[in-house]
């Protein structure tokens, strides 16, 4: 089995249930939204896989193995990624030499032979960069972009690792609906073209309708409802949790 599963997982924090018996899986290739109101512990799930935190119980099974209560790095090692959450631009270096440190990381080479190395992997990264839109900013510093160009070298930066999941918790925090759209249509079509399997969370429901191949929701902690979008869309509990008894809206703005 190529993708990750996630089975009975639980995480409290105290009193508070974050994560209670959760069980779902993504399979590769697949584009799933992870959606839910504030403090349903989505980012508690995401921090449970890329192993921020170590859960109470459950397993979660990637590649075969089980990677729950793994190092971050062990993980990452295993093929999962995460963007966006951690500033993982450096400022003052290049949207070139980002995505060449990232590619550099990716072969475990080390950081004091950066020096000598700037132009390892230059191709590998321009061609990263062209695929996300940003090939013509490549020697301008990172400090001087704005705000949604550094979640497209962020991109870039994840698909230099190669993973074969990533975990991308609000990727679009911050930015206005139309780049939002974007930039799931552009991850979207990246891994559609790579066959890279996505979990992300996102509050605007006209994009997890767009885009998502699959939708779960989450409330309190427990997962709550798995399916297309027709399905979830229609699902009295999904309904109860966003809107009181009210309908999911078809083009509402935040789900938060
Ligand atoms: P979401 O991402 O869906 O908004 P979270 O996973 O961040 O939800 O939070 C789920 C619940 O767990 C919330 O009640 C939150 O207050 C609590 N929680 C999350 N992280 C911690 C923590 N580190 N310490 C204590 N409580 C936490
Ligand atoms: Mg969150």
């Amino acid at each position: 089995m190529n993708g990750l599963i996630v089975s009975s997982l639980s995480k409290s924090f105290g009193a508070v249930r974050a994560v209670d018996n959760v069980s779902f899986s993504v399979d590769g290739g697949e584009f799933l939204a992870l959606i839910g109101p504030n403090g349903a512990g989505k980012s508690t799930c995401f921090n449970l896989i890329n192993g921020q935190l170590v859960p109470d119980a459950g397993s979660v099974r990637f590649g075969g193995r089980d990677i729950a209560g793994s190092p971050a790095r062990k993980i990452c090692r295993c093929g999962i990624a995460r963007t966006f959450q951690i500033a993982a631009t450096f400022a003052s270096m290049t949207v070139a030499e980002n995505v060449q440190m990232a590619l550099i990381a990716h072969e475990r080479e080390i950081y004091r032979l950066w020096r000598r190395a700037n132009s390892f992997h230059r191709q590998h990264a321009l061609e990263l960069l062209r695929r996300v839109g940003m090939h013509e900013a490549a020697d301008r510093p990172c400090r001087e972009l704005a705000y949604g160009d550094v979640k497209r070298v962020e991109l870039a930066i994840a698909l230099a690792g190669e993973p074969r999941l990533l975990l991308m918790d609000e990727p679009t925090a911050g930015m206005a609906p139309r780049e939002r759209r974007e930039l799931i249509a552009l991850v979207k079509a990246l891994i559609v073209e790579r066959g890279i399997a996505v979990l992300f969370t996102e509050h605007s429901m006209d994009v997890v309708f767009a885009f998502a191949d699959r939708i779960i929701v989450m409330a309190r902690g427990r997962l709550i409802a798995d399916g297309d979008a027709r399905t979830v869309r229609n699902d009295p509990r999904v309904q109860q949790v966003y809107f009181g008894t009210g309908r999911i809206a078809e083009r509402s703005g935040s789900a938060a």
